[in-house]
């Protein structure tokens, strides 16, 4: 006998993870997301595991060996106790309203215990997928999971990965590629554009109902916040404001390209949310663009605080129905204009081992990235040796990044009178803690993709175990923390993904 069509064979059962499930989101209304079931890939395996994450998430260790997870995980067998579903959003794209978006390719499978999400990125098309085949490519996953760990490693709020899993079932690009699935874990996947959706649409209860969950699940103190005449929803974009500044303190400060800065990639916990054609900095050019497609440089590096400024200025919007007095909106954006500032000079001031403070030390972070940017000095390798320096008092590796010596020599006089005043001990080591010898940069996370197109994995793991620990020697890795190859200059990673 012929075996029955795919349709009449018993549905797999239910994978048990030992997590126990709830979905507060689901629970918010039909209005906020549909329910459905991600799309099998055939024939998956293993491309990258975070055991950090699976611990966060209180998974049995034996989890990177379940065949069952992996299954799960690539949307051939359901979880028990999770209720899948895309969620609906709208945003700004490079600057103008797109109109509703939506999880056009992203499944949540819902919260654990413990208050984490879990998504899987590529799972399949979902009524927000407009145009799009729902999947993510092999080398778009291996990106996002090894930066999503690699934030983390660095200090960074971060959305987390679990794993990639990867199939050979064809997705069409510019060329044909491969599938992937990212599973990505956060306490909320809430974005600017969830609000902007509702506020669009004229929504209000739905509007108000989203704002008292992120305010009661994220944001309590909003509710009893005395500042902005006691209104929760001026409390709480100042509160996101805060939050969105330090993180961009945070990117700037170890020269972090997003590259697609839309409302709809900007969380409202503050978390690096949505790797696409993210970069890390590899000469210090503040100008520099990371996204092929961002043919204006909307998003270029030295922009993105500006933009980050922008975006929360439509979350404002998107609350003003709420908050209900523009004024009051206004001053409740006020403070990024204050913390993003000083919590970059706080990072700045780390990297130069700088504990005290002192009213000249401005200039001399300025004047080193006058110099590096003059140069093009490499921005990573730069501050590593600068550590160095501090450490051993050998100021030749360090000087050797720059054409000019007599200038660098002027700025490091400068710095040495200077790092007098400081305990150096206490300053090498607040400086090991700032400066990262190892960052993603794009020929590393290629090389590893390269690899893994040929079925091996080994990169994805070794480059995961250097991110983790991105601030520690690693000795016998020198090759990770070097200059960039020639080549790498030629990679363009565009929104394509
Ligand atoms: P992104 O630029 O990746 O942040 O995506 C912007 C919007 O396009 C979001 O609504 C995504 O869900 C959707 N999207 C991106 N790629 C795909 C795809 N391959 N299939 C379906 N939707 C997609
Ligand atoms: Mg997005």
């Amino acid at each position: 006998m012929n075996a029955p069509p795919e349709s009449m064979t018993a549905p797999a059962p239910p994978v048990e993870t030992g997590l126990r499930w709830s979905n507060r989101y689901a629970a918010l209304g039909t209005a906020f997301h549909t329910p459905l079931p991600p799309q099998p890939l055939p024939g998956p395996y293993w491309v990258g595991q975070s055991r950090a994450t699976g611990a966060l998430l209180g998974l049995a260790p034996q989890w990177t060996e379940s065949d069952e997870l992996l299954q799960a995980l690539s949307g051939n067998r359901p979880i028990a106790g999770s209720t899948p579903l895309a969620t609906v959003y709208s945003g700004h794209q490079f600057g103008v309203w797109a109109g509703q978006l939506g999880d056009g390719r992203a499944l949540l499978l819902g919260e654990t215990e413990g208050g984490l999400e879990l998504q899987l990125k590529g799972a399949g098309r979902t009524p927000y997928s407009r145009m799009g085949d729902g999947r993510a490519v092999l080398r778009s996953s291996i990106r996002e999971f090894l930066c999503s760990e690699a934030m983390h490693g660095l200090g960074i709020p971060t959305t987390r990965a679990l794993c990639v899993t990867g199939s050979d079932a064809p997705v069409r690009r510019e060329e044909i590629e491969t599938a992937a699935v990212v599973t990505r874990v956060a306490p909320s996947f809430i974005r600017f554009g969830h609000f902007e959706h509702f506020a669009a649409n004229d929504q209000l209860d739905e509007l108000r109902r989203l704002a008292d969950f992120v305010i009661d699940s994220f944001y309590p103190a909003a509710r009893h916040s005395e500042r902005l005449a006691g209104n929760p929803y001026a409390a709480l974009l100042e509160a996101v404001s805060e939050r969105t500044a330090t993180l961009l303190a945070q990117w700037q400060a170890v020269g972090f390209c997003h590259g697609v800065m839309n409302t709809d990639n900007m969380s409202i916990l503050g978390l690096t949310l949505d790797y696409g054609p993210f970069q890390f900095l590899d000469s210090y050019d503040p100008a520099h663009i990371c996204n092929h497609s961002d043919t204006q440089g909307r998003y270029a590096y030295a922009r993105q605080p500006n933009i980050a400024y922008w975006n929360l200025f439509c979350l404002g919007q998107a609350l003003l129905p709420l908050i209900g007095d523009q004024e009051l909106a206004l001053a409740a954006l006020e403070s990024y204009k204050s913390v993003f500032p000083a919590a970059l000079e706080a990072r700045l001031r780390a990297k130069l081992g700088l504990r005290q403070t002192e009213s000249d030390d401005r200039g001399l972070i300025e004047g080193a990235l006058r110099l590096l940017a003059t140069e093009r000095v490499d921005y990573t390798i730069f501050w590593r040796r600068l550590c160095d320096y501090t450490a051993d008092g050998q100021a030749a590796p360090v000087r050797d990044l720059f054409l000019d010596r007599a200038g660098f020599d002027a700025w490091l006089r400068q710095y040495e009178a200077r790092l007098a005043r400081e305990d150096a001990a206490a300053a090498a080591a607040t400086m090991r803690q700032a400066n990262p010898k190892f960052v993603l940069r794009n020929h590393l996370g290629e090389l590893a993709i390269r690899q893994a197109r040929q079925k091996d994995f080994s990169g994805v793991a070794k480059l995961l175990a250097l991110l983790e620990h991105p601030y520690d020697e690693h000795p016998g890795h020198e090759a990770e923390a070097g200059f960039p190859p020639d080549w790498a200059a030629s990679i363009a990673i565009s929104c394509s993904s």
